[in-house]
């Protein structure tokens, strides 16, 4: 998914937060341990050191040699 969160988009670390008038925000789950991270980060994020795929691509299925 693209959108304007840029990498938060497809982070594993990025946790939806929805307000109340329905605005939705990032919060990062990394701010909580690492303080080089915003809690909610300024989207969009286009580089980021704790980056980390959520959805890593399908492992093959069986071996493969
Ligand atoms: S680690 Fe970086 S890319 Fe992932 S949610 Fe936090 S700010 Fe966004």
């Amino acid at each position: 998914m693209t959108d304007g969160r840029g990498l938060c988009a497809a982070c594993a670390h990025a946790h939806i937060v929805t307000s109340a008038r329905g605005s939705a925000f990032v919060m990062c789950g990394l701010s909580r341990t690492d303080e080089r991270f915003a809690k909610y980060p300024r989207l969009p994020v286009l580089a980021c050191v704790g980056f980390e795929a959520s959805r890593p691509p399908r492992e093959a299925q069986g071996h493969q040699r």
